[in-house]
């Protein structure tokens, strides 16, 4: 069940968090792994761990938000047979303290990233046997969330980014879904309590565990379970839907 045995599988964002456990997860099911990061650093770390275990992962270097880098390192991998878009960062305020910089970061980085992949990746996928994409979402694509409003927006894109690359390309054998995590414990958010709440980390931790309806945040491991069932054949049947993974956050 769910091998990836010979396939070809482009994660963004590979070096850290989520983007590392699926990473880890997809070439122990056989994929060859290939991390794009802006931090090379991380991703070659990524990929060596994968290297020595048996597995077969490469390093590229890449600014998702930039589009002719992408489209360089995307012509260095070839065959692309699984595209997950997962780079993405965080925002944290409403309106009123978000700076326009900001705002475009977000979107530069979160949603044209997204779109740059996308755009790299579906010419290729056609030209082979088709292909799987899966994105990043968030739970703040469906619900409010206090003070991530840039966030919010381009998770919101995301979500509707999804569904529109699945309608257009459901007969081109290329199927793609979204994946919409509540907090999961990843450098991500630990970035963000240290720099949001210096000296009150444990406590902050504790806190937003308990937000969360079933009373912790999710690890990595478990949203990368969640993208090998949607990267693999066996969920063949399954292409514009997202799917949270959220303890309960949203429906609960
Ligand atoms: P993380 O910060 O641990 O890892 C993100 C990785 O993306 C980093 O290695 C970083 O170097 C890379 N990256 C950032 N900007 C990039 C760029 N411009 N080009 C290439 N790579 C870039 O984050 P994470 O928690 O693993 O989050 C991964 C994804 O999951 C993000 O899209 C995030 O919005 C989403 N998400 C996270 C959570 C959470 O609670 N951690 C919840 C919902 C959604």
């Amino acid at each position: 069940m769910f091998s990836l045995e010979n396939k070809i599988a482009v994660i963004t964002g590979g070096g850290s968090g989520i983007g590392k456990a699926i990473a880890l997860l997809f070439a122990r099911q056989g994929a060859t792994v290939y991390i794009v990061e802006l931090n090379l650093e991380a991703a070659q770390q990524v990929a060596t761990e994968i290297k020595q275990t048996g597995g077969n992962a490469h390093a590229v270097a890449a600014d998702v938000s930039d589009q002719q880098a992408v489209v360089n390192a995307f012509k260095q991998i070839g065959r692309i047979d699984i595209l997950v878009n997962n780079a993405g960062i965080a925002h944290v305020g409403n309106v009123e303290n978000t700076a326009a910089a900001d705002f475009d970061r977000v979107y530069n980085v979160n949603v044209k990233g997204a779109y740059n992949c996308l755009y790299a990746a579906i010419p290729v996928m056609k030209q082979g046997n088709g292909g799987v994409i899966l994105n990043m979402a968030s739970i703040a694509s469906h619900v409010g969330i206090t003070d991530r409003f840039a966030y919010s927006m381009s998770k919101g894109a995301i979500y509707a980014m999804s569904m529109s690359v699945a309608r257009d390309y459901l007969h081109s054998n290329i199927r793609c879904n979204s994946i919409s995590p509540a907090r999961v414990h990843t450098p991500f958010v630990d970035g963000f309590i240290t720099k949001n709440y210096p000296g009150q980390e444990d406590e902050i931790f504790a806190k937003l565990s308990k937000s969360q309806p079933i009373g912790r945040m999710a690890e990595p491991e478990e949203v990368a379970s969640l993208a090998l069932y949607l990267c693999s054949d066996e969920s063949g049947f399954i292409t514009g839907a997202d799917y949270p993974i959220d303890g309960g956050f949203i429906k609960l």
